[in-house]
């Protein structure tokens, strides 16, 4: 969850996590639903429904990707401004 939240990214990471065999789910965190990329409804909803097409999910990521790499000054080498302690 952590990646989620903290790397300008984030929202593309999916990572399932278990306890033994006993899945953790947001729900079990206490979390919200994950949301779609696209319409920000839970995303499970969006999934089983097939709500978007693929091109119009793909044009949103990268149009949330672009926003978010402004956002957070992202440099070409995919790190954050400051994130190099070499530079200034
Ligand atoms: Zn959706």
């Amino acid at each position: 969850m952590r990646l989620e939240q903290d790397l300008w990214y984030g929202f593309l990471v999916d990572v399932d996590v278990y306890d033994g065999v006993i899945p953790v789910t947001r729900h079990s965190l206490g979390l919200p639903p994950r949301s779609c990329y696209v319409c920000g409804s839970p995303s499970k909803e969006c999934v089983v429904k097939s709500r978007h097409s693929r091109p119009r999910t793909i044009v949103k990521i990268w149009i949330s990707l672009i926003g978010r790499a402004i956002l957070h000054r992202v440099r070409p080498n995919g790190k954050m401004r400051g994130e190099n302690s070499s530079e200034s």
